[in-house]
């Protein structure tokens, strides 16, 4: 029988506010354990909490760049669990009234088709602290305890790890764009808890889902997806009852290990956080942040294509990060030919980068650099190939590309009576070639026209060179 994969995604990203969701304590990574603490996140009796705005306010960002709704009347709930790493004994989340509902991600395939992946809802709430199982016992580190979290909960549309990558990645993207996380998989600010089921193909009904909690990176989503289908395929074909339930990823062995079903999970026993009182949320709020959205990555990366007439696969790189993407048009202002810098930035540019591991404002170059160099280029005063020379040297100490181009001595050289004397030195110079290329092997053509642009140091105007060359060569 064939199947159909069903995913859904919860995605937890830490948000970069100054301060922790309900104190003043500060939301910074690391730090000696038990250092960024006070009575309010390490859950003291009596300590009462203070809802820090920003965390609202970065809600509702998020929510307005995907395409939500936001609930102007929301509200705090209890979570109730009882484990070492919460100090309350309870989360403060949202249940009923989350701050935003229904929303979408557009994601896009290679070959340009696209598939809209609902959100379901997302909501505010606090982090718990980090729990360290050492030899001589288990510590706590209350750091993280309080931090504040928005958990984006997808529809369960996605059909493939393919999808669920595009849809991440995507994610990703417009949070850190929007600047309400920095998403960093890596030091836990994103995490990602993968819901999956299979159902036979076509069929209406949706299967029975595990959920595989904390995926911290791309490759582990992947690979989690892959084994949980494989699995859950092979359990269905030998008649096994599959239950819904929670599953931990076991990163050396590439599998899936039960935790918990479902069914013995805790009962939450949600309830209104009677701490905080209720929020209501103006309009004039909601258009006030509204405004602060910048232009978000897949708008980028459509205007650049009509803007700029760029390509799919220059616009995708190009605007892939924002300060590459000003680099760009700030450099196509200056020189006014988009394709020739889409390439110079690609080519020896990313290269340059990559061998350093620094980002575009991390070189000696400016747009001004760049876009002189194009106009040198453009103009005739240099050939490409010098351009390459220059390019390198102005990584290397920041000078301007004409400075460089006037100290070395290499601009161009167009006269053609200078060129012609070369032209004929070459011919003469080689009498052997000359009957060859004359016998028929026309292809030594490209060898003379070399042989000048070495005379030349490379400054030879390649063109002319080209006329005149063919022009001589004919008349013998
Ligand atoms: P819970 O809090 O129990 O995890 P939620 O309703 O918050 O449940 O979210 C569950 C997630 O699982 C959502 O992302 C949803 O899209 C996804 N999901 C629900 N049913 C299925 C299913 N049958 N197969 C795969 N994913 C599912
Ligand atoms: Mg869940
Ligand atoms: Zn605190």
């Amino acid at each position: 029988m064939n199947y159909d994969t069903v995913i859904g995604l919860e995605v937890h990203v830490e948000l970069s506010t100054k301060t922790k969701i309900f104190c003043g304590c500060t939301t910074e990574f690391g730090g000696q354990p038990n250092t960024h603490v006070c009575p309010v996140c390490m859950g003291l009796p009596g300590a009462l909490p203070t809802l820090n705005k920003r965390v609202v306010e970065y809600g509702i960002k998020s929510g307005l760049a995907l395409g939500c709704s936001i609930n102007k009347v929301c509200r705090m709930d209890r979570k109730n669990y009882f484990y070492p790493d919460a100090p309350r004994n309870y989360q403060i989340t949202q249940d009923e009234f989350p701050i935003c509902r229904d929303g979408y991600i557009d994601i896009e395939f290679e070959d340009g088709t696209k598939k809209r992946i609902g959100i379901e809802r997302i909501h505010m709430e606090d982090d718990a602290g980090k729990l360290l199982h050492t030899k001589a016992g288990s510590l706590i580190d209350f750091n993280r305890a309080g931090v504040p979290l928005l958990e984006i909960v997808s529809r369960p549309d996605m059909s493939s790890a393919e999808e669920a990558i595009l849809y991440l990645e995507k994610l990703k993207g417009i949070l850190t764009c929007i600047g309400v996380s920095d998403c960093k998989m890596e030091q836990g600010s994103l995490r990602c808890d993968l819901n999956v089921s299979v159902k036979p193909a076509g069929s209406e009904k949706l299967g029975v889902r595990s959920e595989i909690k904390n995926l911290n990176s791309f490759k582990s989503l992947e690979k989690a997806i892959e084994y949980e289908v494989k699995r859950q395929i092979e359990a269905i074909e030998n008649g096994e009852k599959l239950f819904v339930e929670t599953r931990r990823w076991d990163e050396e062995n590439l599998r899936t290990l039960s935790m918990r079903s479902k069914e013995a999970a805790n009962d939450y026993r949600y309830f209104p956080e009677g701490d905080l009182v209720t929020l209501n949320i103006s309009d004039e709020w909601i258009e006030e942040i509204r405004k602060t959205i910048p232009e978000l990555p897949h708008e980028k990366y459509v205007r650049f294509i009509k803007q700029y007439n760029l390509p799919k696969y220059d616009a995708n790189i190009i605007t892939s990060s924002y300060d590459v993407a000003d680099f760009f048009e700030e450099t196509v202002d200056i020189c006014s030919d988009s394709k020739a810098v889409a390439n110079w930035i690609m080519g020896d540019i990313s290269a340059f980068m990559n061998e350093k591991n620094i980002g575009i404002n991390d070189t000696k170059i400016t747009p001004q650099h760049l876009g002189n160099l194009i106009k040198l280029i453009n103009d005739g005063k240099i050939s490409n190939a010098i351009g390459k020379k220059v390019l390198s040297e102005m990584l290397e100490n920041g000078k301007m590309p004409e400075t460089i181009v006037e100290e070395k001595g290499l601009i161009q050289n167009s006269d053609e009576s200078a060129i012609l004397d070369m032209v004929k030195n070459v011919l003469e110079s080689n009498p052997d070639n000359v009957a060859e290329y004359k016998n028929g092997r026309t292809n030594l053509f490209g060898w003379f026209v070399g042989q000048v642009m070495k005379m030349s140091k490379g400054k030879a105007n390649p063109k002319i060179v080209s006329k005149l060359m063919k022009e001589e060569i004919e008349k013998m």
